[in-house]
């Protein structure tokens, strides 16, 4: 099995925004996706990334957030282009693991018709909700989401349940003990990780921004309180990460500014 985490975009923003323990000097903030080559699966995505797409939709609340964040997409870290590096297509990606519905990790999910979507049930029931004031406080932008009905969706609490090396269980996706989905509740309603068995490796996606977060300092950066639903989930997320560092897990971050 083979697993890259690509950028797909940078934001320029000040460390202090995402490390509460950095100081206010300007940085560039990764925006990762994962993709998998599964032996046995195929072609596996985790999450979609930023991509043009984010510019196709034009509600006020999103014209708002792009302004805000300004993201640089960064062509050659697009799924399309890491798909075709490998002589593949959108139409050859067989599953997509979403591990939350923010922006940064949703758009071009239309191209994917072809995949079978795996989600944790409060991430479907979230998407399929009616819309609502409160979403584009969560950085939720209904009109970057496809109709779920479009997609097999496929529920992680239906697969089966496995050991996790720092304690706890999570959810076997695809039943051959590669990928298992860990509860990370908090960043978003239904927010996910998925631990790599065979690599020893959580990619823990927003569960922290920094590995600083981790290791030195379990605080939310500001910025990430002001969009957290559920800060006291958040924080026990983030311990949960934390102990999986300190059992010798490797830990993956989505906007990590570390190389990944
Ligand atoms: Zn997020």
């Amino acid at each position: 099995m083979k697993i890259r985490f690509p950028i797909c975009a940078r934001i320029r923003a000040s460390a202090r925004l995402v490390d509460p323990t950095a100081g206010w000097e300007r940085m560039d903030v990764p925006i990762r996706y994962g993709l998998v080559e599964h032996a046995r699966e195929g072609l596996v995505l985790v999450d979609t990334g930023y991509s043009e797409d984010l510019y196709r939709s034009h509600s006020l609340a999103l014209w708002f957030y792009r302004s805000l964040l300004r993201p640089k997409l960064m062509p050659e870290g697009a799924v399309g282009a890491q798909l075709a590096a490998i002589g593949a297509g959108p139409e050859d990606v067989r599953h997509i693991i979403l591990t939350h519905l923010h922006a940064d990790h949703i758009c071009g999910l239309d191209r994917f018709r072809n995949a079978t979507l795996h989600a944790s049930a409060a991430t479907l029931e979230l998407w399929s909700r009616r819309p609502s004031w409160r979403d584009s406080g969560h950085a939720l932008f209904r009109g970057l989401l496809p109709a779920q009905s479009a997609f097999a969706c496929r529920t992680l609490e239906h697969a089966p349940e496995a050991p996790l090396p720092w304690g706890g269980s999570g959810h076997d996706i695809f039943g051959d003990g590669s990928m298992i989905s860990v509860d990370l509740p908090g960043h978003m309603e239904g927010h996910i990780g998925i631990y790599f068995a065979d690599e020893n490796c959580l990619y823990a996606v927003d569960a922290a921004w920094t590995m600083a977060a981790i290791v030195k300092e379990p605080r939310l950066p500001w910025i990430a309180r002001l969009i957290t639903p559920d800060r006291p989930a958040a924080l026990r997320s983030l311990a949960v990460t934390r102990a999986a560092h300190a059992s010798g897990v490797t830990i993956r971050l989505c906007h990590d500014p570390e190389p990944a």
